[in-house]
């Protein structure tokens, strides 16, 4: 495991119909480490021509390639082999995402061996893929229902996850026989183009796989509007989701969308009050805050809010935050400064409003790296902006509560509808809750727990869509019905 920085920023190409290039652009841009303020990595900076290559490199490979047309055993195999060329490079790939992220080094290995199980359950569940057949419509008819690859899949991703949130995606669309272009992040690019190399050795024919780096009001608006593009996976925030909603109906094209999230927990008076605050600060301060399902409203029945907040706040100050290729760091550095300053920015407000800090609320760790103390504040009026938008850092706010109709109707007071986590000993209390909150997925005294097997995505503004599961796979597809005939026609005319 490598600890040390970089001598110098490791230089990436895009992936265009089985090469790497540097496309038709001239600038290159240059990733610093947020938690060191080094520079870590460079890739080209795409231009629309670059786009619009890659998504006629997907479109031909669909139309007239082997990939959508080999069958699923042949799809599967090779899954299987990207899945091990990425467990054998799960170091690097995790040195590289720890550099760009900010994240811990420990972290960010272990969710590139997170990815290679995601890859594993794609790669076998492309084999149960099936349609059906109505042999129920009468002697006359006999109907099939044919699930067929939908086509060029866009694929656009976050910074806060981008080597696993893009294996959430894309062994699951390639199981479906689909082809796809990728526009990563432009700060966090690299893990997903060392991909692509995986990809070229497990013998993935061109131009199935293409991924285009750069900024994405430019290259990524191209997947947006592009009439060749059958379906956009977006993973993003909820503003530039709705770009994509726009974009969308002028070419009518699917939509997934894995979007924000402002996720409660709820604790009940009669949860575990440790295990809950130890749940609760790992959900608000993994990935320094930044996850999208992670816990960011806390909502406590009042009998024990005191008590509660007082266990929360004594976890949190206990939370290593600080150098992400220091061995025992748990949180590392946010995204960027005006990141950083943004997230700061809302505590700052709050405190201006009348709230009382219980916990942190500055820069901590080195002046290097952006560094935020998970912060925890209590008596955030009712209407403050901190209760209500994704602030995606490490910081929370008490909301006291007196009834079970209280803590839903406060739960699912939110435009979105991405997680929640319940922790309560009352098993009927945890199972009204998991059917009457309104997110996505719902945990019960446990939180961020997540394996391939389970569908994920949002209610409301938190997205359109579900990923992961076989319903991951199913998403990239068509469905197609036939109907046929298998008796001489009675004629119509006589
Ligand atoms: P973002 O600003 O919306 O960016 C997401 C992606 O969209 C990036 O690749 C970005 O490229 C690209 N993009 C920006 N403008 C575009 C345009 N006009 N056309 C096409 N693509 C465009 O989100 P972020 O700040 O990277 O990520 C944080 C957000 O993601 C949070 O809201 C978080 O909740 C959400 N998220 C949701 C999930 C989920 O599963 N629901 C998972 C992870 C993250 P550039 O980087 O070049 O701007």
């Amino acid at each position: 495991m490598i600890r040390s920085l970089p001598a110098e920023p490791r230089r990436f190409q895009m992936f265009i119909n089985g090469r790497f290039t540097d496309g038709a652009g001239t600038e290159l841009m240059t990733r610093l480490s947020p938690a060191h303020g080094v520079p870590v990595a460079q890739w080209p900076s795409g231009v629309v021509a670059d786009s619009e290559a890659a998504i006629a490199a997907a479109r031909a490979a669909f139309d007239h390639g082997p990939w959508p047309r080999i069958g699923a055993a042949g799809r599967s195999a090779l899954l299987f082999r990207v899945a091990d060329l990425i467990e054998q490079k799960a170091e690097e790939l995790g040195y590289v995402e720890c550099l760009e992220t900010g994240k811990p080094l420990a972290q960010a290995i272990g969710e590139v061996r997170g990815a290679v199980d995601v890859w594993r359950f794609a790669a076998g569940a492309c084999r149960t893929m099936s349609g059906e057949s109505f042999n129920n419509l009468g002697e006359r008819v006999l109907a099939l229902v044919l699930r067929q690859p939908l086509g060029v899949i866009g694929v656009i991703t976050p910074w806060n996850f981008p080597f696993f949130i893009l294996a959430e995606r894309l062994p699951f669309l390639l199981a479906a026989g689909c082809t796809a272009v990728i526009k990563p992040a432009e700060a966090t690019s690299g893990t997903t183009l060392m991909l692509c190399e995986l990809l070229l050795q497990a013998g993935l024919p061109e131009g199935v796989v293409n991924v285009v780096s750069g900024r994405g009001a430019v290259v990524g608006q191209v997947l947006l509007d592009s009439p060749q593009v059958d379906m956009v996976s977006f993973t993003g925030s909820t503003t530039i989701g709705r770009k994509a909603i726009e974009a969308s109906a002028q070419s009518i094209k699917k939509l997934g969308l894995e979007l924000g999230g402002k996720n409660p927990h709820i604790v009940f008076a009669d949860a575990k009050l440790d295990e809950a605050a130890d749940g609760v600060a790992f959900g608000m301060a993994f990935n320094a805050g930044q996850c999208c399902v992670g816990g960011s409203r806390l909502l406590v029945q009042r009998s024990v809010a005191d008590a509660f907040t007082a266990k929360l706040a004594d976890k949190m100050r206990r939370i290593r935050v600080g150098d992400p290729l220091e061995e025992g760091t748990q949180v590392g550095a946010l995204f960027d400064e005006a990141h950083m300053r943004k997230v700061l920015g809302y505590v700052d407000e709050s405190l201006g409003e009348g709230a009382r800090l219980v916990c942190g609320g500055k820069r901590t760790a080195s002046e290097q790296g952006f560094f935020v103390a998970p912060t925890l504040l209590a008596n955030v009026p009712a209407g403050s902006r901190l209760l209500r938008d994704e602030i995606f850092g490490p910081v929370l706010a008490v909301i006291p509560f007196d009834t079970y109709e209280d803590a839903i109707r406060i739960a699912n007071d939110s435009e979105f509808g991405l997680s929640a986590s319940i922790w309560t000993q009352d098993l009927t209390l945890a199972l009204r809750a998991v059917r009457e909150v309104q997110a996505g997925r719902v945990w019960v005294n446990t939180t961020l727990d997540n394996g391939p097997e389970t569908p994920l995505g949002g209610m409301k503004q938190s997205g359109l869509g579900r990923d992961a599961g076989l319903t991951g796979i199913e998403e990239y597809t068509e469905l197609k019905t036939a109907h046929i005939n298998l008796q001489p026609r009675q004629a119509w005319i006589a």
